[in-house]
């Protein structure tokens, strides 16, 4: 049974006694710094001169200086610069400012778990990852709600590092709903898979040749984009709210035993075996070390797959229809 941890068993005063450096100011960036500053932690955000987050930071009244100089004043560093580059900015700007005692932070395990990054023995090495988009985890805080994270430690010089963890997740409104206990291994392989083969990779490839299935049959296109994208928020909100039950619940009984029947057939014992390849690609470092080979040759291939669905008559459609519903910029 996985170990679950609530506000109660976090002591938000061991962060508020220290100096938090936030590198990088995107999605989780942006959330962590704001939360913790109003939970009272002190805080600096790291920024390259020129980066185009700098204004936004500045403007919500935070303090900005280069990743180095935050580094250096800090004694505990959460890196949220994007992953394929945490590892220059570890070697350039937090590596030579690294103390015994100070803390090394992150959002997400990759540049830990596989090897990266190698911080030295005196240091904290932990992870506070919310498992929710930067802007929800945000929203949330301001709401007096949270999104659940994991924390994990992967090297723990003081003895302290755990209750370290706990406290920050604290500061960003993650105790409020709940911070599971897990490790660097962990977190790092069931992401990259959920998001492989479930979350993105999977559900981008089912909607397009659900799609592509009913366009190249005849049917029009605006039909198959409401029946295979549009309805699917829909679908996984009810999942969401009650997992299968309640979607099943909701849905026709015809639909449910489409479900049943039709489902198997889709992810077949073949994709299964196929899932499994993947996650062995993400347990060896293949595919860690494929996609920094792409991400430092330039993103040649990444930037052709971008824009051939760009291109798609199922993005080309969704666009037209979408602009038709005004509302739906207002959910985003
Ligand atoms: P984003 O791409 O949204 O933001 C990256 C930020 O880093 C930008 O502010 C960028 O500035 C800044 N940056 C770029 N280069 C440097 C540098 N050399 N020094 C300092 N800052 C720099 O990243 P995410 O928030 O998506 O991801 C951050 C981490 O959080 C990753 O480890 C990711 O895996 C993890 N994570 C992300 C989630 C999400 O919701 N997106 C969910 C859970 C974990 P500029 O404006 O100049 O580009
Ligand atoms: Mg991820
Ligand atoms: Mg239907």
């Amino acid at each position: 049974m996985a170990e679950l941890f609530y506000d109660d068993a976090a002591d938000l005063s061991i962060i508020q006694n220290r100096k938090v450096a936030v590198l990088g100011y995107g999605s989780q960036g942006h959330a962590h710094a704001l939360s913790l500053r109003d939970s009272g932690v002190d805080v600096r955000v790291g920024l390259p001169e020129g980066s185009k987050s700098r204004a936004r930071a500045e403007e919500q009244g935070l303090r900005v200086v280069t990743a180095a100089e935050a580094a250096a004043e800090a004694d505990v560093i959460m890196v949220l610069v994007p992953d394929p580059i945490q590892a220059d900015v570890y070697n350039e700007s937090i590596a030579p400012h690294l103390k015994d005692g100070d803390a090394l932070f992150f959002g997400h395990g990759f540049n830990i778990r596989f090897g990266f990054i190698k911080p030295p023995a005196g240091v904290d090495v932990c992870m506070v990852a919310p498992k929710g988009p930067g802007h929800l985890v945000r929203r949330q805080f301001e709401e007096g709600r949270g999104v659940p994270c994991i924390a994990a430690v992967e090297q723990d010089a003081t003895g302290k590092a755990f209750e370290l963890a706990l406290s920050y997740a604290k500061g960003i409104g993650g105790t409020r709903a709940g911070v599971i206990k897990t490790t660097f291994t962990e977190e790092t392989e069931t992401d990259l898979f959920g998001e492989q083969a479930v979350l993105c990779g999977g559900a981008s490839a089912l909607v397009k040749a659900g799609f592509d299935t009913l366009v190249e049959a005849g049917y029009q296109p605006e039909i198959a984009y409401f029946e295979c994208l549009h309805e699917l928020k829909l679908i996984v909100d009810l999942m969401y709210e009650g997992g299968l039950e309640k979607m099943r619940w909701s849905i026709s009984e015809t639909a449910e035993w489409g479900d049943y029947v039709t489902g198997p057939r889709i992810v077949t014992d073949e994709t299964r075996a196929e899932m499994k390849k993947v996650l062995a690609e993400i347990q060896d470092g293949s595919f860690a070390k494929s996609w920094m080979a792409e991400y430092k040759a330039g993103l040649p291939k990444y930037n052709e797959y971008k824009k051939a669905d760009a291109e798609s008559t199922l993005e080309t459609t969704g666009r037209k229809l979408r602009k038709l519903m005004s509302w739906m910029d207002e959910e985003a």
